[in-house]
């Protein structure tokens, strides 16, 4: 029996539950966003009607279609109301404790049909699911940011993850206009395995005084052509999570060649987490954001 998909439930309404949130209901899925902090809560469901109105300004989606989305998300602060979800993805903060909560708690209000996936960056998805009473239906769903625009999305199948399942979430991503991408189930998986250690060594190259914050970011912009220099792109993705990537790769592989740099460390200890808390290798108090070294 084919598995349907209609309801999903999203935990977490930071930066990438939001925009998760928002691309199911553009697709016309009702989605309950959940975040326990109910101001984050606000301030997620504000930030998708934001984007929502860009992209109608920018004529990417019709005001109907924006309109139809907003009336599609519902949120809530616990999981009470998951009970009647299909799917639901874990997108909270990048702790394997606050999620093992997360996923055990929220195994007693769902039913025995609903698939879980998480949006980790790096976590195992076979420990993930062994916290799950349901680890053949737990898989890793791993989005972009920022989602709305962002067309990869990796998929991650822990040991137990069933066929079935996987499946039925590689569909769905296409639905979504996504593009699916398989990944076994190593410590950072595809993306964050190569994309993380380049941002960990710029802040390296930082941290020995090889080049300043715009020199570095100028040389990888121009000099490989990337979008974003390595470190506006940290401040982007928020320290906190490049640097928890950081600490699972170097765990998870056990090579010194992941090991944190300690100016990233210093950085999440003072609270300097990029653009989301207004600091991190630049200062967003501004109008420009502006290099802090
Ligand atoms: P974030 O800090 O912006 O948001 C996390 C949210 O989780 C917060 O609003 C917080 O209140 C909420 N939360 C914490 N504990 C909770 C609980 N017990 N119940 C409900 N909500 C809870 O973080 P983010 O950048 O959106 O990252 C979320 C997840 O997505 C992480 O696993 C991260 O690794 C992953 N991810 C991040 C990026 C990125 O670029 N930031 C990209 C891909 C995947």
């Amino acid at each position: 029996m084919s598995i349907s998909i209609n309801k999903i439930g999203i935990i977490g309404a930071g930066q990438m539950g939001s925009g998760i949130a928002h691309v199911f209901a553009v697709t016309g899925y009702d989605v309950i966003l959940c975040d326990s902090n109910s101001d984050n809560l606000d301030k997620g469901l504000e930030t998708i009607k934001m984007n929502l109105g860009r992209q109608v300004s920018r004529d990417v989606i019709s005001q109907d279609i924006a309109d139809a989305a907003l009336g599609h998300i519902s949120g809530c602060t616990d999981f009470a109301a998951f009970g009647d979800t299909d799917l639901i993805i874990e997108a909270a903060t990048e702790n394997e404790d606050v999620k093992k909560i997360i996923l055990q708690e929220l195994c007693k209000h769902i039913a025995e049909h609903t698939l879980l996936a998480s949006n980790t960056s790096s976590i195992s998805i076979t420990r993930l699911g062994s916290y799950t009473d349901r680890p053949e239906r737990f898989l890793g769903m791993h989005f972009m940011n920022p989602v709305p625009r962002m067309e990869l999305v990796e998929l991650i199948r822990g040991i137990a993850t069933g066929e079935e399942a996987f499946s039925a979430v590689r569909e769905l991503t296409k639905k979504l206009g996504k593009t699916p991408v398989n990944a076994e189930d190593f410590p950072a998986f595809i993306v964050n395995r190569i994309l993380l250690p380049m941002i960990n060594e710029a802040v390296y190259t930082l941290y020995e005084g090889v080049g300043s914050v715009h020199s570095i970011d100028t040389a990888m912009r121009l000099g490989t052509h990337h979008p974003m220099g390595p470190l506006e792109l940290a401040d982007f993705i928020g320290l906190d999570v490049c640097l928890a990537v950081m600490q699972v790769l170097h765990d998870g592989l056990a090579d010194t060649k992941y090991r944190p740099c300690p100016l990233l460390t210093k950085y999440v200890e003072a609270g300097w987490l990029g653009r989301k808390t207004g600091r991190g290798f630049y200062d967003y108090s501004g109008d420009e954001p502006v290099p802090t070294r």
